[in-house]
């Protein structure tokens, strides 16, 4: 076994120098004792986080053994061949994110101690083997299911709740209130339910559309319609202020574009704060049409902004709100039917501006 014996200048020659791949260092039960700066880029962990943490930290069940057996056989077999360690498997990034990496192994000594070098390279641009997709493919639709059991078994616990509240006061006098705050959970819960199992439909019809009717309608009174609605099942007492600018009557798909209006402004609500203000506007202007939704809420984190178009992807910061990660990839969906364009600026814990684009024929 070839084992490279390090002095102090050495060692620090090779962790700090410039590179593009991730260096670990690792101790024989597989605890990460140094990992270069390129780890927080790459896999999001803060390096002092990730110090004296299991290096299982960074793989997904399944390709942590495959790291294991690499660890357990540096470490103790006596005549194993390190020229034949590099592998393509898939690590997971601290916000889930599964990626393709290419690691080698390399067995060093310093200070009297052997450690195990990891170099990792980023191969996330490139394409999977089958298996690998399968893989990545499996757990979305366990995530998904898991979301989506958690977004239907929420408002059905509510549902049952207010009923059960609604049996115990049935035909007592001077409970009104009561009952009149139970019988709104109620219709906001099916309400809830209702667009949930909507998207789930939309999302297996967008693809198989190929022409959308357009129809002439009124741009503000759609948007106030659905604000309206937004006003009253708003527990959250948000504002959402609404000015339009320009051409009234356009022709547009009607269920695209309440669809559209519907998502931004329930995201909108749902991942602000109490009691703040949304701004929702519409221009038309010449042959377009422009809708831009502005919260003061969560934010969606840089490095994730460009995978909240892909289903079933949820930011990492969300926590309580629920969702299925379906909604901006059916929005995103049905504006490449109609060569919409969708954009974004985002400022995590300040808000979020989404900027549709619509040509109008
Ligand atoms: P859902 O809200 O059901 O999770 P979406 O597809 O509508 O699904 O949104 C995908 C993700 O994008 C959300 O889970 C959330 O992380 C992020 N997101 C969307 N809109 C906002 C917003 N206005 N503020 C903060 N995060 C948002």
């Amino acid at each position: 076994m070839v084992v490279t014996s390090l002095n102090s200048l050495e060692i620090e020659k090779l962790l700090f120098q410039p590179t593009k791949n991730v260096l670990l260092l690792v101790d024989a039960l597989g605890n990460i004792q140094f990992s270069n700066s390129r780890v927080e880029k790459i896999f999001l962990f803060k390096r002092s986080y990730l110090f004296n943490k299991n290096i299982s930290i960074l793989f997904s069940k399944k390709y942590i053994s495959i790291v294991n057996t690499y660890i357990y056989r540096c470490f103790n077999a006596t005549n194993f061949d390190f020229s034949k360690t590099y592998s393509e498997i898939l690590a997971k990034r601290k916000d889930d994110d599964i990626f393709k990496i290419g690691a080698s192994f390399k067995m060093i000594r310093y200070q009297r101690k052997k450690f195990l070098l990891i170099d990792i390279k980023d191969l996330s641009e490139q394409t999977l083997t089958k298996q690998q997709e399968k893989f990545l493919e499996d757990k979305k639709r366990m995530k998904f299911i898991s979301n989506t059991s958690h977004e239907l078994r929420a408002p059905l616990t509510t549902i049952l709740s207010a009923a059960e509240i609604l049996e115990k006061f049935k035909g007592s006098f001077g409970y009104e209130d009561i009952q009149t705050k139970n019988i709104n959970r109620i219709k906001n819960s099916v309400q809830h339910l209702t667009k949930v199992l909507n998207d789930f439909l939309k999302i297996n019809r967008i693809e198989e559309y190929t022409k959308f009717t357009t129809k002439p309608v009124s741009i503000k009174k759609i948007s106030e319609t659905i604000i309206n609605t937004f006003h009253h099942a708003n527990a959250k007492n948000i504002l959402i202020k609404y000015e339009h600018e320009g051409e009234v009557v356009i022709s547009i798909c009607e269920e695209i574009l309440t669809s559209i209006i519907n998502n931004l402004l329930s995201n909108a609500i749902k991942y602000s704060k109490e009691n703040s203000i949304v701004n929702f506007s519409t221009f038309v202007n010449g042959n377009h049409l422009t809708m831009i939704c502005k919260d003061s809420g969560i934010g969606i984190p840089k490095e994730e902004q460009k995978d909240i178009f892909n289903r079933y992807y949820r930011a990492s910061n969300v926590k309580t709100e629920q969702g299925t990660g379906l909604g901006l990839s059916i929005i995103k969906e049905y504006l490449n039917k109609i060569n919409g364009e969708i954009s974004l600026e985002s400022n995590l814990n300040q808000g979020t501006i989404f900027h549709v684009k619509i040509p109008l024929i």
